[in-house]
């Protein structure tokens, strides 16, 4: 089993000797990535890793989501490099516009304002839609339906390291909800009222807060304020039926009510993370440290020995994990982890 504490590596000899076309047992998980269709060329690299790394073994499905029909050309290159099936979905009208108690113009102020302040994506609106799709509705595609877990997936995204256990695996047989490899601070600009709403919710739905949840990973006076740390979101594995349950789905409605998709800039990940934190138990909570990967402008590289045995080709220096911006740092002490074999490793 796969333990906190020193990291067991499944077996990485017989990995090397595994042949493409040997088939292991899967649980019943897939990929997901939502995408444009000019995304491919970005996509297709992070594919083959993901493939050549992992899933050749195994042959998960991969699911591709997209406001608009995806082409033949999208199509046709994610077909030829997903070893299980490659499926694609679009994403209903309803789900990528404005919901109807949004003030339209107050929302168009507000980007013109964040324009002003140079907020990151503060003036788009595809980007607010895409935050929102993210935050409530990927998980109810008809196409998702069919699953228990997602690993997610972003265009340009790297793997460095083999992955020669089945991350999926750990999520069912340890009964892990929602797992991640980097953690950091968000912009207060994007988020200014999100936790008083969230507060305001798990006041009204008391029932919703977990017993042994993980507040004092993401707040350090109590519950009183936000300290910013969430869960990087481009990079997850999860439980769908987790997102689909009435308490998840119960906080998106409020927060969606509450607007600041639209008059703020509320990202995915920091309400991922908040839910997380809040709804689930600690030791649901996993910390994917033997998963190599880099979204710009982060890494996150394991150490020690596991570095060699897991080949990977990232630099330790590079490693996000223990710098300022990180919160992973925090995490670690909030579950009274000791830090990794060679973390300090240049
Ligand atoms: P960042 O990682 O926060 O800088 O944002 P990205 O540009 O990577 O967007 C996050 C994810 O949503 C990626 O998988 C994108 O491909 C996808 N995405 C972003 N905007 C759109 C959009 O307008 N339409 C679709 N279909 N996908 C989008
Ligand atoms: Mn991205």
């Amino acid at each position: 089993s796969h333990e906190q504490g020193p990291i067991k590596i499944a077996n990485p000899e017989r990995a090397q000797h595994v042949k493409p076309e040997e088939q292991l047992e899967r649980v019943n998980a897939t990929f997901v990535t939502l995408a444009r269709n000019s995304d491919i060329g970005d996509l297709a690299g992070t594919i083959k890793q993901i493939e050549d790394r992992f899933n050749s073994r195994y042959k998960y499905d991969w699911v591709f989501l997209n406001d608009k029909e995806f082409d033949s050309n999208f199509k046709r290159i994610a077909t030829r490099l997903v070893s299980g099936r490659a499926r694609f979905g679009k994403i209903p009208s309803s789900q990528w516009s404005f919901p109807s108690h949004v003030d339209v113009e107050k929302a168009a102020n507000v980007r013109a304002e964040m324009k002003e302040q140079k907020i990151i994506y503060g003036d788009s609106i595809s980007y607010r839609h895409m935050c929102r799709y993210q935050s409530g509705f990927f998980f109810q595609h008809p196409l998702m339906m069919e699953y228990e877990y997602y690993w997610r997936v972003e265009p340009s995204a790297e793997f460095y390291c083999d992955i020669p256990f089945d991350p999926f695996r750990i999520m069912v047989e340890e009964k892990k909800k929602y797992g991640f490899v980097i953690s950091l601070l968000e912009y207060e600009t994007t988020v200014p009222t999100l936790w008083n709403t969230t507060k305001t919710f798990f006041k009204q739905h008391p029932e919703h807060l977990a017993k042994d949840n993980s507040m004092d990973f993401i707040s350090d006076d109590g519950g009183y304020s936000y300290n910013l740390c969430h869960f990087w979101s481009n990079f997850e594995i999860a439980s769908l039926e987790w997102l689909r349950s009435p308490a998840y789905t119960a906080y998106f409605e409020a927060l969606d009510q509450a607007g600041g998709f639209f008059y703020e800039r509320w990202g995915d990940a920091p309400i991922h993370s908040l839910a997380a934190a809040l709804m689930l138990r600690r030791d649901e909570i996993h910390f994917f440290n033997e998963i190599g990967y880099y979204h710009a402008p982060f890494t996150h590289c394991p150490t020690g020995k596991m570095k060699d045995e897991l080949r990977c080709y990232c630099e330790s220096k590079e490693n996000f994990d223990w710098k300022g911006y990180s919160c992973t740092s925090k995490w670690f002490d909030f579950m009274g982890r000791e830090k990794p074999d060679g973390y300090e490793d240049e």
